[in-house]
């Protein structure tokens, strides 16, 4: 009996000391370079060419494959791509790639422009923390850092963390991604696509040893967490279109918590009168002062007085630009707030909502925006009377308007508006959707909990959502402003 027990263990420790034993890889603890004297020594290079110091990856099967198993190690290197070049970096993976059982995990390379390309982009956990947002040029060097300690497994691109992820004692996958797990096994960089060529300089590995910084984390898990989880397994891109840096929250907060979340952020800025942006200038140098950051920079435009401060050019340095309905001008000439009680004015209530409607169709027609946001928000004196004010008549005028000038639709996880039953007549329709929060301090940054109860009632499907034109389609460029504000 306890031979049958023990038997297990025993096997087990045979093959650990066996491939430990075998180790042909560099020396533990230690940085080494790996460069063209060296590297068949550790890697088992296929069409691979050298540029000096330098090699290139061109053909779709160019590869560098580890001849040693490693668990643990940190690694770098220099990457510069042209456009169409597209590869992925795998670790705990197989000698030969088997996309079909794929193992390990994999960081993509990919710097193509929004909606071109693959979504996902340079830095990408692939299929645990997906990246979306651009973090490198093509035709530029680039700083990749790859580090799996333990069961940490992070990413950076630039210096600037893009993916982290602790891997949890059993790691739920989906059916076909079982094999995506941590394990001593081979590290592989690989060309994938037929465009373009990647170009690798400086490429350091440091095989960790010390038990300290291989030390297993406990990992936080709940149920709203499994289906982030999952839904980053089908790719799903989970983005948070509406952030804001106010009261208090930090770039560095607000990244560290999509991070920790499997979220991706699009961080705003409020432009407009009265705002902090109120111009050409204090917009590019507010755009300057973020451009290195890895989250979506967006315009939020505000008021209908917008279109008169800035020129389009400037405009179109965001990756996307949204507004909402919530300030306008009523028939009596009073500007209203309508998140603020004393700016509202609420006469008549069918009038109230007969211009409110017509107001947003106006900014829609007339606003060159890509979102609309915080939508259907009623004042509070009208907010508990939601269902019965936006009657189906109402809800088609605003869906038609979204349709017809190709704005996207945010899911609001804050105000959890609009309704179910206007997402749905808007799905029908066509429109695409996004998720945002429009956080208004540095403690209610959610987790989307109410666009992500919204995905699974209604259905949505990455084909339903909204990602970032690339940069010659912006709207702003192609439809240029409005002569006159809008309402
Ligand atoms: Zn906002």
């Amino acid at each position: 009996m306890l031979i049958k027990r023990i038997l297990p263990a025993i096997l087990l420790l045979a093959v650990a000391v066996y491939f430990i034993a075998r180790y042909n890889g560099p020396e533990p603890g230690v940085t080494t370079t790996i460069d063209r004297n060296n590297l068949e020594k550790y890697w088992k290079s296929k069409d691979v060419t050298f540029v000096e110091d330098q090699f290139r990856l061109e053909k779709c099967t160019a590869s560098i494959t580890s001849r040693f198993r490693i668990l643990d190690f940190e690694l770098s290197m220099k990457i510069k791509t042209t456009p169409g070049a597209v590869g992925q970096l795998n670790f705990s993976t197989t000698k030969v790639p088997d996309d079909k059982n794929f193992r390990g995990y994999a960081v993509m390379i990919n710097n193509s422009d929004y909606s071109t390309g693959l979504a996902q982009k340079t830095g990408s956990l692939s299929k645990i923390r997906n990246n979306f947002i651009r973090t490198a040029d093509d035709n530029e060097w680039f700083d990749l850092d790859v580090t799996v300690a333990g069961n940490r497994i992070s990413v950076s691109v630039n210096g600037k963390l893009i993916s982290e992820y602790t891997q949890p004692q059993n790691a739920k996958r989906l059916e076909n991604l079982t094999g995506m797990v941590l394990s001593r096994s081979f590290i592989s960089l690989r060309k994938t696509s037929t465009q373009g060529e990647i170009l690798v300089a400086d490429m350091k590995i440091k095989p960790i040893t010390e038990v300290k910084s291989r030390m297993d984390l406990p990992v936080k898990q709940d149920s709203l967490a499994d289906v982030i989880d999952s839904l980053n397994q089908r790719e799903f891109p989970l983005i948070d279109y509406h952030v804001h840096l106010k009261g208090g929250l930090t770039m560095d907060q607000a990244r560290q918590h999509a991070r920790e979340n499997g979220l991706c952020y699009g961080v705003a800025a409020n432009c407009g009168l009265k705002f902090p942006v109120t111009n050409d200038s204090t917009l590019n140098s507010y755009l300057k002062s973020i451009q290195k950051e890895p989250v979506f920079k967006a315009m939020q435009c505000e008021g209908r007085e917008w279109v008169t401060l800035f020129t389009p050019e400037a405009v179109a340095g965001f990756d996307y630009i949204f507004t909402d309905g919530m300030t306008w001008t009523d028939d009596k000439g009073r500007r209203m707030r309508l998140w603020i009680p004393e700016e509202t004015f609420v006469d008549n209530d069918q009038q109230f909502m007969e211009m409110f409607v017509s107001k947003i169709e106006a900014i829609l027609d007339g606003e060159p925006i890509d979102i609309h946001v915080n939508p259907t928000y009623l004042p509070a004196q009208l907010a508990s009377r939601y269902d019965e004010l936006w009657t189906k008549e109402r809800m088609d005028r605003v869906i038609n308007a979204l349709v017809r000038n190709q704005v996207a639709l945010e899911i609001n996880s804050r105000f959890k508006l609009p309704s179910i039953a206007f997402i749905k007549r808007a799905k029908a329709a066509g429109v695409k959707f996004t998720f945002g929060t429009n956080n208004a301090s540095n403690n209610d940054l959610n987790r989307l909990e109410y666009s992500i109860k919204v995905l699974r009632t209604v259905g949505l499907t990455a084909e339903d959502m909204f990602l970032p034109k690339p940069k010659s389609e912006r709207k702003i460029l192609k439809k240029g402003l409005p002569a006159k504000i809008t309402g």
